[in-house]
């Protein structure tokens, strides 16, 4: 159903499915949609104040839609309050549940069409990193935030029992950012700056090809490049090894090139936040935090896996909350085979088509490590040629896509010519 002047009827026919006799409005899934982002924004170090503008230029290929779901990560981590959003000009009764950004559209996105969605918000940055603060935070001598653009998305739930990525969002072929800030500051981000202005206070930055746009800054960061193939990979550090980070990104990079194709971006921007009881190291298209304190093998581990995210999550895109295997088991694969550096579960084997809602702290050793574990005994059954042609082909197929986890692994026994029983640990894929 879709109305130009009755938008409140259709959240009413969406609220119809009830659980448990209460109503339950069905969630809002606009992947699929194309948008473009033009972003102005100011964040104040001082004052952690952050003000947000983002114009999106959202595309409709498919059939008509009534309501445009944006991922908005501050709204559970940084106190964000909405402010005006209009559609086409109008003002629109946009609304936030858990992180997502609620956009009536009217008829404005019917097959075809093409809207500017402008979406205004104000935050707060967290003093404190703790808990999972550090997503939007000016702590420990780092500002950082991360999913802070309106963004669009599948409508996920936020809370989940361990450390999974709760996103699924596509991919923007075009990304312009301005930043003002109070004290001119350092960024590592996605993409990379184009212009600076105001004496050093407003940066722009662009960013293609890339389904969030994220960033570290602070004052006093100092940088080290090396360039790898069509990749400058930049470290932004303050207390961290910069060779030691340098050389396994450069390696790892290197070596995923070789054995998959290219690298997907012209930059790596790598951004040291504080130490790692309250700052894990976390992935984002062209770009990542590492924490400031590791070392030994947990560095290299955490620097060539989050290395690994570029080509699957930041590259070939997935639903991370529902079928997480597909990045976080084929990244922990491949940078813990670039390294020889294996875990073993401390957990009991479990399906490994779990979601980031299931399973509790057992999470990450079914999915990350029983996950990799899965995919070096399924190299060794199918042979290691065929497997890195089929990881390869997978890859391929879905540059700058959106693939998942029955893709993947249907893509790898085409490659390698058999049929795997997968059923066995994928029982709802196969
Ligand atoms: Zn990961």
């Amino acid at each position: 159903m879709k109305s130009r002047v009755l938008p409140a009827l259709v959240i009413a026919v969406l609220a119809l499915p009830m659980v448990g006799g209460a109503p339950v409005r069905a969630a809002v899934n606009s992947l699929g949609l194309r948008a473009t982002y033009d972003v102005d924004a100011t964040f104040n170090w001082a004052t952690r104040a952050v003000s947000v503008r983002t114009e999106a230029h959202v595309t409709n290929p498919g059939s008509s839609v009534s309501t445009v779901a944006f991922n908005l990560v501050p709204l559970r981590q940084g106190n964000a309050n909405l402010g005006s959003v209009t559609v086409n000009g109008s003002a629109v009764g946009a609304s936030a549940d858990d992180q997502t950004v609620l956009v009536p559209v009217g008829s404005a996105l019917g097959a075809g069409d093409s809207a500017t969605v402008v979406i205004n918000y104000t935050a707060t940055m967290n003093s404190s990193a703790s808990g999972e603060r550090y997503l939007f935070a000016r702590a420990d001598g780092i500002m950082a935030a991360y999913r802070w653009i309106p963004w669009l998305a599948r409508e996920l739930r936020y809370n989940r029992p361990s450390v999974g990525d709760p996103w699924a969002t596509d991919l923007s072929s075009s990304v312009s950012v301005e930043i003002t800030t109070d004290r001119v500051l350092k960024f590592a981000s996605t993409g990379r700056r184009v212009s600076t202005s105001n004496g050093g206070l407003t940066q722009r930055f662009t960013a293609s090809s890339v389904r969030d746009f994220n960033f570290t800054a602070a004052p006093d960061y100092v940088t080290r490049s090396r360039t790898v193939g069509n990749t400058k990979i930049t470290f932004y550090y303050r207390a961290q090894n910069a060779t030691s980070v340098l050389n396994v990104a450069a390696g790892s990079l290197a070596h995923y090139a070789n054995k998959l194709g290219s690298a997907p971006y012209s930059t790596l921007n790598i951004g040291e936040v504080g130490p790692a009881s309250r700052w894990p190291a976390i992935e984002s298209p062209g770009h990542f935090w590492i924490p400031r304190n590791v070392a030994g093998n947990t560095r290299s581990w955490e620097v060539a896996h989050e290395t690994a995210h570029q080509w699957f999550y930041a590259s070939v895109g997935n639903d991370q909350a529902y079928e997480p295997f597909a990045d976080e088991a084929v990244a922990d694969f491949i940078s813990r085979d670039y390294l020889n550096l294996w875990a073993s579960s401390q957990c009991a084997q479990n399906d490994l088509d779990h979601t980031v809602y299931s399973i509790g702290s057992c999470y990450p050793w079914v999915i990350y490590v029983q996950g990799n574990l899965y995919l070096k005994k399924y190299r060794t059954d199918v042979g290691s040629a065929d497997f890195w042609q089929g990881l390869r082909n997978y890859y391929q197929n879905n540059k700058f896509g959106f693939g998942g986890t029955r893709e993947l692994l249907v893509t790898l026994d085409n490659a390698a010519g058999v049929n795997y029983n997968h059923g066995a640990r994928f029982p709802s894929l196969f």
